[in-house]
């Protein structure tokens, strides 16, 4: 469908049909569908193309988002798709689960203006699953084989970005995981309603096809030092994530009735694949009748209470300290949940379990109000003085964020460089942003060097560090024909 001219003038945005309500609270599946490609060319064509593109900024794959609109709108969907494959190893999988009301789509001159801006997620999910149909998505053919290796630790989007980049260029890979299946949280934590496992899968199984080795249930630390695998490796790149819980410091709470998040969305992806997990079997991790309290207020909080929901909960109340316009967690999430039936109580910061050493019944919280707002601007919260509440809870799920295991001691390598947050240490490189570690030849990508972030941060890290990992490898091969463009 060629177009003279941008279509934002008459072409209103909308997005891909969203499932009803009713069908989505008995289903794991994504809410969105698809757009059909009349639909999806007509939204595309709504980009202004304007002379500075802000989507492009605000985006951290930095994506040629006006170009790849431009060429979809035109009908010219494979070169749109290369377009966007280009800079991006996961573009379907981005323009799923990216928040882009904070990212592309809120910067959109459009939206900035009045117009509403362009559902840019959902054409590159589009996109995205339309290479795959087409068979535009090849298997990676390095051009020449180099006989280096880089061991990957971690199989999330940064571990599958780094690995993909550097496959394609030649050296061989293996990817180590702890879990049995690859994908990191894009497999065990982020449930199906916002992205289906099959997407994931296929795109692991492409780097399996090209030749990416997956090492799993092989826990580092455990099965192998990092020296290990730093002698086994030319280089190593370290892209396992945070998943040290923080947990609520207040009475009751280690009780064995409160469900730390992540066991709870890992129990339900697990029987999502089929399996009987023990954590549902036993009734422990299944919201199925209960009154459900999740206390937290950003992604995973939000993916705990849509999942009580699917589980065919009582009821599901979301308790957050600060207010609606202060939670960390994508607004459009906040909708879902609200449509979906969940009673959010803001402003309401925990002060005492309920119940005993086994059985959870509830939470007494304390009312907070607004702060005066600090020299940045930012406002914070204070507790109203005597005013307190009960939810009552069958099931009670913490999720309050993470943080990064303790590297150095986990893996035996006290020379791995943390902040004092336990993230990993990347000094500059003569003066430049570097992804190599305090170890030469080590370099990290993904939460474990920015902390607790987002899938498109993990993927322009790994992509970064497959770079650096490139050069750095060329600049160190002792032998000519390990070299690219060597005969
Ligand atoms: C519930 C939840 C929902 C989220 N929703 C969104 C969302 O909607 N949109 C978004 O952009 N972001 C979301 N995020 C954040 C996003 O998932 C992460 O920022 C991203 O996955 C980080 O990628 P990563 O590759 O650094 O780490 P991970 O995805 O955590 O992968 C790390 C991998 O390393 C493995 N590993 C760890 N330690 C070892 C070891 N010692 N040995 C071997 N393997 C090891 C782990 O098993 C894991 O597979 C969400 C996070 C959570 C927890
Ligand atoms: S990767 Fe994320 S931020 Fe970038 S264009 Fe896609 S949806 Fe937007």
């Amino acid at each position: 469908m060629a177009r003279s001219g941008p279509g934002f003038v008459d072409t209103p945005r909308v997005n891909p049909v969203k499932l009803a309500v009713a069908e989505r609270k008995g289903s794991f599946h994504e809410i969105y569908r698809v757009f059909a490609k009349p639909a999806g060319s007509a939204q595309a064509s709504r980009c202004a193309g304007c002379g500075v593109p802000f989507c492009q900024s605000a985006c951290p794959l930095q994506n040629d988002i006006p170009g790849w609109l431009s060429l979809a709108s035109e009908g010219r969907y494979e070169e749109a798709w290369r377009l966007a494959a280009s800079t991006s190893a996961l573009p379907e999988i981005c323009g799923r689960i990216c928040p882009q009301d904070r990212l592309c789509e809120g910067a959109c001159v459009l939206e900035q203006s009045g117009w509403e801006g362009v559902t840019i997620g959902s054409v590159e999910k589009w996109l995205g699953d339309m290479a795959f149909e087409s068979g535009w998505v090849e298997p990676i053919r390095p051009e020449a084989e180099l006989g280096l290796s880089v061991g990957i630790i971690g199989a999330g989007p940064a571990g599958l970005a780094a690995a993909d980049r550097l496959r394609g260029l030649g050296y061989r890979i293996a990817v180590y995981d702890r879990h049995d299946r690859p994908g990191g949280l894009l497999t065990y934590g982020i449930p199906g309603f916002k992205l289906e496992k099959h997407v994931v899968e296929r795109r692991t199984r492409r780097l399996a096809e090209g030749g990416v080795e997956f090492v799993l249930d092989f826990e580092v630390g455990t099965d192998a030092t990092l020296d290990d695998l730093r002698q086994r490796h030319d280089a190593v790149l370290i892209a396992t994530g945070v998943y040290q819980a923080r947990r609520l410091a207040a009475p009751g709470s280690g009780s064995r009735g409160v469900a730390a998040a992540l066991d709870y969305l890992i129990t339900s992806n697990r029987l999502g694949f089929g399996e009987a997990p023990e954590g549902f079997a036993s009734g422990r991790l299944n919201a199925e009748g209960k009154r459900v309290v999740v206390l937290g207020g950003g992604d995973t909080a939000m993916d705990c209470v849509r999942t009580a929901v699917r589980q065919g909960a009582a009821s599901v109340t979301c308790l957050y300290r600060r207010d609606r316009a202060n939670m960390p967690g994508s607004r459009r999430e906040v909708e879902h949940a609200e449509e979906e039936g969940v009673t959010f109580q803001w402003l309401a910061q925990p002060k005492a379990i309920l119940g005993d050493a086994e059985t959870v019944t509830g939470v007494r919280a304390a009312r907070m109000q607004l702060a005066a707002p600090d020299l940045n601007g930012r406002r914070g919260v204070e507790e109203l003085p005597g005013v307190e509440f009960t939810a009552d809870a069958d099931l009670l799920i913490e999720a309050l964020g993470f943080e990064p295991e303790d590297l150095p001691v986990l893996f035996k390598a006290e020379a791995l460089q943390t902040r004092a947050d336990g993230t990993l240490q990347t000094p500059l490189q003569k003066g430049r942003r570097s992804l190599m570690t305090s170890i030469p030849g080590v370099f990290a990508a993904g939460d474990i060097v920015r902390g607790a972030s987002l899938v498109v941060w993990a993927v322009r890290d790994g992509q970064d560090a497959a770079v650096e990992i490139d050069a750095w490898l060329q600049a160190n091969a002792s032998e000519p024909r390990l070299l690219r463009g060597a005969a």
